[in-house]
């Protein structure tokens, strides 16, 4: 009999030009050349390892982040979102927490445990791994906070656990070892009652409900606010609720969100942000910094 030797393929889903306004809370974003959905972590460890050097990386959560400009991604996007979608406690009070679980998903699993702690991520429209690299934070809480380890995988697809003294966390910025990207993390939280973390939660997603335009395609807070102020106050008091640029308006209702009313274009929201900017600086003098992460290229440039 003879050996054959069978090459072992990836079993996730490879599509070519697929556009990214379909998984961005903006509704906006030109095509990524390559977009990858892994079946798991051992499947994506796998496509990577055959990635070819030099090959533009990117991943991606939820995109309730991110401006995918009009040109789109000239490379391979790596997409976790209810693709690495593990959850188990791992001890009393520590969840292991995969990077494509919905960070509402870790708030309910955690209060229906009686666990205390993980209440904030409720109402935060991305995934885990995208909580983990923005420092996804709300009404006092924060991610990096209840971290107690990460694993990795680099662009080669080689496994790493990470303690959290390996990364340098800020307001809305994390900083760790280039080139590795999140699978996943354990966090630490404390005993509480069932009850009352149920109760924190429906609390906190009236507040965001009463201050925040809900359902309506955005990317949350386009701006991080400045030490000891508010960018929504700045904005607002610039006189820029409900400014333009093409079908791309800051909201009335919260004047850090920039809502896509309808048909906007990345450039669009793009040129308002840098209006907001421009106009904030002139009135107040205060040089206003994105939190939104901007990736890709202009139509122009495609
Ligand atoms: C209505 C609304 C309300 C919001 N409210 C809040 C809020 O209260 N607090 C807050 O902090 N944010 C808020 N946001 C912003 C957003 O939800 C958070 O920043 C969230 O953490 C982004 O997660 P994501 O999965 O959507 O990440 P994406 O937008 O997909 O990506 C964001 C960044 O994370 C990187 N990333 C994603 N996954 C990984 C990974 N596995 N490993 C490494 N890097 C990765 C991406 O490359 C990108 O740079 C809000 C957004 C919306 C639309």
């Amino acid at each position: 009999m003879s050996a054959v030797m069978k090459t072992i393929a990836p079993r996730g889903r490879l599509r070519y030009d697929e556009p990214m306004a379909r998984h961005t809370s903006w509704r906006v974003g030109g095509p990524a050349r390559r977009l990858f959905e892994p079946a798991d972590v051992d499947d994506l460890a796998l496509f990577l390892s055959g990635l070819p050097e030099g090959e533009p990386l990117f991943w991606i959560g939820l995109g309730s982040n991110l401006l995918v400009r009009d040109g789109g991604i000239p490379g391979t996007v790596i997409m976790t979102a209810g693709l690495l979608n593990g959850m188990a406690s791992t001890g009393q009070e520590t969840l292991r927490v995969e990077a494509g679980v919905p960070c509402a998903k870790v708030a309910r699993y955690a209060a229906r445990l009686g666990l205390s702690g993980a209440e904030f991520l409720a109402g935060i429209p991305g995934t885990m791994g995208g909580a983990l690299a923005m420092n996804a934070g709300a009404f006092g809480g924060e991610t990096w906070t209840r971290v107690e380890q990460v694993e990795t995988l680099d662009r080669r697809g080689r496994r790493r656990r990470r303690d959290r003294a390996d990364y340098r966390v800020g307001y809305r910025e994390v900083r760790g070892p280039a080139g590795e990207w999140f699978i996943a993390a354990t966090l630490g939280l404390e005993k509480g009652e069932t009850d009352t973390g149920g109760a924190r939660i429906k609390a906190l997603l009236r507040r965001r409900a009463e201050t925040q335009p809900m359902g309506l395609a955005s990317c949350g807070s386009v701006f991080r606010n400045p030490q000891g102020g508010h960018a929504a106050q700045l904005i607002e008091a610039s006189g820029l609720k409900g400014l333009c640029v093409g079908a791309a308006c800051v909201s009335e209702k919260h004047a850090n969100f920039i809502i896509n009313t309808g048909g906007a274009t990345a450039a669009d929201i793009e040129a308002l942000i840098a209006r907001v900017m421009e106009i904030v600086e002139r009135v107040h003098g205060v040089r206003l910094i994105p939190e939104v992460k901007v990736v890709g290229r202009a139509a122009h440039d495609a």
